[in-house]
């Protein structure tokens, strides 16, 4: 079957699911030069499989809020391909998520995960419960009735979830806690825990310092670099915070940070103090971006995004289809020489063709976000062992391996004819891997 044919299908069977569809259309636009080369993937059908989760849980999470009503929610988990591994992949809490937005992501985490060398193969989960405003309280009576379900399909061998958007240490410390009690069992079975318990040193913060380091890469390879250069992020939660960090720390300046309300921009660049305050902001107070712009007198556009102020580069942090064509129209008006993807899938079809057209260097997603996936997988390792490593050899671990991902996705782009082009490399790297591990392994 023609791999057009194979979208189509994909449409026909997952009706209303366009997040998916965009994801399966990206990844099948890519991998015609692999499929040329490798004629055994067709007869094997292993795109029509790829496309197909090998397990999709739907479930009912019911909670009480702190005035005794009961509320229902919708929990997922997406178990999309084992060949290389156990499944991996986050669990996000928000209420735009259904089952198109866990099957995009899963299906994203699978070339993801692959390109990081690392034994994990893709998943993804969460429910359309909104953390926002709840208390510390309802928040874990939420998570531990969403594990009550989740507990009997996920295992230190067979699925291991990690964070997303709307789950950060304190909700994997609760759904952690509620595992350990229904199977009596403490082992690594998410990423993401505190150092205390089990967790790995650098896991927080490797996302975003996994997009800077190969956005840095990135920029070396065209002879340019991240310092002195101006830096739009979207998005303050953990990717981007982590993203604000190393770019200080490298020399950048950062002049904007958003959330769902609005975005401020501070041109002479979020750091030292300022740094610190949006990390208490977020993590502790749980406040709004505006609270910045009023604490610093600096602008706030409501409803806003970074993408129409001025500078060198972009690393979106926030969420999928946050670049439209009109927003990349403006980056590159603005003259933005590159962008590193911090969120999954954030610049729509059209922003992608904007990019190409004026020659903007791009870090797609499933390589340039893949910092996070890699620790997780170093903290596998950690909890196999029953060790904890340094701060140092992590963060060491972490830089090889965004090297590593640029460098193959840089050779892939080269061998199969569109040098430079990283999210043909990324797409048929990720592939390859998985198709021939699925060859291997028979019809199953
Ligand atoms: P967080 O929940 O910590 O932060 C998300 C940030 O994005 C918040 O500032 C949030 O604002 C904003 N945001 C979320 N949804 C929207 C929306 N629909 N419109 C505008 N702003 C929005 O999540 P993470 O930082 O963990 O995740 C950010 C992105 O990075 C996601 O795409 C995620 O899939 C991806 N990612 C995360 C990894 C990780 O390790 N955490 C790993 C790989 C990818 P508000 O608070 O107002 O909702």
């Amino acid at each position: 079957m023609s791999l057009d044919k194979v979208y189509e299908e994909v449409v026909d069977r997952n009706p209303g699911e366009e997040e998916f569809h965009q994801a399966v259309k990206e990844v099948l636009e890519s991998i015609e030069p692999a499929m040329e080369k490798h004629p055994e993937f067709a007869d094997a059908k292993i795109v029509e499989r790829l496309v197909e989760p090998e397990r999709q849980i739907i479930f009912r999470v019911p909670w009480k809020d702190d005035d005794g009503e009961v509320h229902v929610n919708r929990g997922f988990r997406v178990q999309f391909n084992s060949a290389i591994g156990p499944y991996k992949g986050g669990i996000r809490f928000h209420p735009s998520v259904y089952i198109g937005i866990i099957k995009f992501l899963g299906f994203e985490q699978i070339f993801k995960n692959s390109l990081t060398g690392l034994a994990m193969g893709g998943g993804k989960g969460g429910s359309d419960f909104d953390p926002k405003g709840k208390s510390d309280d309802e928040i874990m009576r939420f998570c531990k009735s969403f594990m009550n379900e989740l507990y009997r399909h996920i295992g230190p061998d067979t699925d291991v979830p990690a964070g997303d958007i709307g789950v950060g240490g304190r909700e994997i410390g609760y759904m952690y806690g509620q595992y350990k009690k229904l199977k009596n069992r403490f082992e690594g079975v998410f990423t993401g825990k505190s150092p205390e318990w089990g967790g790995s040193l650098v896991r927080p913060e490797a996302t975003g310092y996994g997009l800077v380091y190969i956005t840095q890469e990135m920029l070396n390879h065209a002879n340019e670099d991240l310092k002195g250069k101006e830096v739009l992020i979207s998005g303050s939660g953990n990717v981007a915070q982590y993203a604000l960090e190393k770019c200080n720390e490298l020399g950048a300046k950062v002049v904007t940070l958003s959330d769902s309300d609005g975005v401020i921009y501070d041109p002479e660049g979020i750091d030292g103090e300022k740094k610190d305050y949006v990390f208490k902001l977020k993590q502790e107070r749980r406040g709004r971006i505006r609270e910045y712009a009023e604490e610093y007198d600096v602008e706030y556009v409501e409803g806003g995004n970074p993408w129409g102020f001025n500078a060198d580069i972009a690393l979106p942090s926030a969420t999928q289809n946050e670049i439209e064509q009109e927003d990349a129209e403006k980056l590159a008006a603005n003259d933005v020489i590159a962008l590193g993807e911090g969120a999954n899938m954030p610049s729509t079809p059209g922003a992608m063709k904007v990019y190409k057209e004026n020659d903007i260097l791009v870090a797609p997603a499933k390589a340039a976000n893949a910092g996070g996936v890699s620790v997780s997988g170093l903290e596998m390792a950690q909890n196999s062992q029953r060790e904890s490593w340094s701060f140092e050899k992590v963060d060491n671990r972490l830089q090889e391996i965004m090297q590593n991902i640029h460098e193959t996705c840089y050779e892939t782009s080269k061998k199969y004819g569109d040098e430079g082009n990283l999210m043909l490399g990324a797409n048929i790297a990720g592939f390859v891997k998985v198709a021939k591990a699925m060859l291997d392994q028979g019809l199953v």
